[in-house]
């Protein structure tokens, strides 16, 4: 039997496999051939309000658990992970579109937050202190936030579901998740994991759902969330900020990213084409924390964007599955038509096409790997997340207008600098408008570290010793000293 047959295909509901209410199912597809892979069920609003009674009833006993238990769950959940990294990798790329190798990354990254929240879950600390004028003692103790709903992208299947459940498990918050409708396969045997390493009823409510407004919605405003943790667009991002507001739930969001990518004149060139190829091209492209403009200054930007092409140009592009695959398809056809259009916009614009720049023929939803130079910033990429494996190269001439240039934008999520002047990376370091930054590196994705993005890319940060913050709550207790 394959993974894909032997991986649940039900909501998972207070402990138990169900089917949807009304018992509709959803076809899940193979973004390289664009062919249905499965049917999974289809959760309705009602599955949804099951989903939340179920993650309400678990909420006492669960908080009441003890730390190391909660602990133990999560890393034998890691161990399982691992050990099943071949199976989950294949059932990654089957509906999510990227290469083995890159899936079988993601399932170890993924795997780490697991790993890591096992190790925070019996480091929830508090405090003791007296207060200025001697007569009080203030006890600060830490608490879970409650029930949690939890939506994530298609991007990462895997990561994204970690990330969030880790902490979760580990604060003690029961939970209803939502996984992207285009990839619930990872996420139900992610489920089905959870449950053998011993995750008690009710704890983790999944519900896949093609009706995702009119399933969350009403839990969301059911007054009985405390707690929405969000990895999508800033877009919906903003929507379900508004629905949160009328019952003053508490918020993560990872929205959407839109990164500069800086190479001043004094940088290792090898390193900054190196850099470049990780934060364009993991995922092909389509990650929040993808290089969306690059910024090369002007003396060696011909330079840069010759050496860039040659390494984008010699991937190889197609069927995750098929060994040797460097660049799998994109997720599906809006994907793939918003990179042509953007691509089309900027050429319009006179930009230079230095590799790739069209789609090929047939069947999935390919687009090679592709080099524009001498972009006009007026372009519509520019403000626009490309989510795709185009490199878009803008010439500037010195620092405070690549920082403007930079900076000139509502996201704010990651940026990255390549130069040689220590001087000059923490100071451009400090001036960037972003959450985090990748200092003469193109990868700052860690489980150890606070990710997280400022102004319209979110609000909170996930991983990190700060991640398990986010779900839980601040207890102060006034004790009169006698
Ligand atoms: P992307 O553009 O990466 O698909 P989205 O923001 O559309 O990002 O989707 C991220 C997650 O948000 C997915 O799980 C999706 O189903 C969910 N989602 C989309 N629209 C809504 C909505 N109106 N209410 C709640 N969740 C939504």
């Amino acid at each position: 039997m394959t993974i894909i047959e032997t991986v649940p295909k039900q909501l998972f509901i207070a402990g138990k496999w169900v089917d949807a209410s009304g018992g509709a199912t959803m076809p899940v597809h193979d973004p390289a051939t664009g062919e249905v892979l499965c049917e999974v069920a289809d959760a309705t609003p009602a599955d949804g309000a099951a989903a939340l009674d179920a993650a309400v009833a678990a909420q006492a006993d669960w908080a009441a658990t003890a730390p190391r238990a909660r602990s133990e769950i999560l890393r034998t959940a890691y161990e399982l992970i691992t050990a099943r990294a071949d199976d989950l990798a294949a059932l990654m790329t089957a509906e999510m579109g990227k290469p083995l190798a890159e899936a079988r990354g993601e399932v170890a990254y993924g795997a780490e937050f697991f790993r890591w929240f096992s190790e925070e879950a019996v480091r929830i600390e508090g405090g003791l202190s007296t207060t200025p004028d001697g007569r009080n003692r203030v006890l600060v103790s830490r608490q879970p936030v409650g029930p949690s709903l939890l939506i994530t992208p298609w991007n990462f299947p895997l990561a994204m579901g970690t990330r969030k459940i880790g902490p979760a498990i580990a604060a003690g918050c029961t939970m209803v998740f939502k996984p992207a409708e285009q990839t619930p396969l990872t996420s139900l045997a992610l489920a089905g994991i959870l449950q053998e390493a011993g995750l008690p009823d009710g704890v983790l409510n999944l519900v896949v759902t093609s009706d995702a407004a009119g399933v969350v919605e009403p839990v969301l405003r059911s007054g009985r969330i405390r707690k929405l943790s969000f990895t999508g667009s800033t877009e919906v991002g903003r929507i379900l900020l508004a629905q949160a507001a009328d019952n003053v739930v508490r918020t993560s969001m990872e929205l959407g990213g839109n990164a500069p990518f800086l190479v001043f004149e004094d940088a290792d060139l090898d390193a900054a084409v190196a850099g470049l190829m990780v934060a364009k091209m993991r995922n092909m492209g389509e990650a929040c924390t993808a290089a969306n403009r690059v910024y090369v200054h002007r003396s060696i930007a011909s330079e840069f964007g010759t050496r860039l092409a040659e390494k984008m140009s010699a991937l190889t592009v197609g069927p995750g599955t098929e060994s040797g695959v460097d660049v799998g398809p994109l997720i599906d056809a809006d994907g793939l038509a918003k990179v042509e259009r953007l691509v089309a916009d900027a050429v319009g614009k006179g930009a230079k096409v230095l590799t790739g720049g069209a789609a090929p023929e047939g069947p999935g939803f390919f687009y090679p790997p592709t080099v524009l130079s001498d972009v006009d910033p007026a372009s519509e990429l520019t403000g626009t997340e490309i989510f795709g494996p185009v490199a878009a190269i803008f010439p500037f001439d010195d620092e405070d207008q690549v920082l403007a240039m930079a900076n000139d934008t509502p996201w704010g999520l990651v940026g990255y600098v390549f130069t040689r002047d220590l001087d000059r990376a923490l100071r451009v370091s400090d001036k960037l408008e972003v959450g985090m930054v990748g200092l003469n590196t193109g990868l700052v994705s860690n489980p150890a570290a606070p990710f997280g993005g400022i102004k319209q890319s979110g609000l909170g940060r996930e991983g990190g010793r700060v991640g398990i913050e986010e779900f839980l709550e601040i207890k102060y207790v006034a004790v009169p000293k006698s």
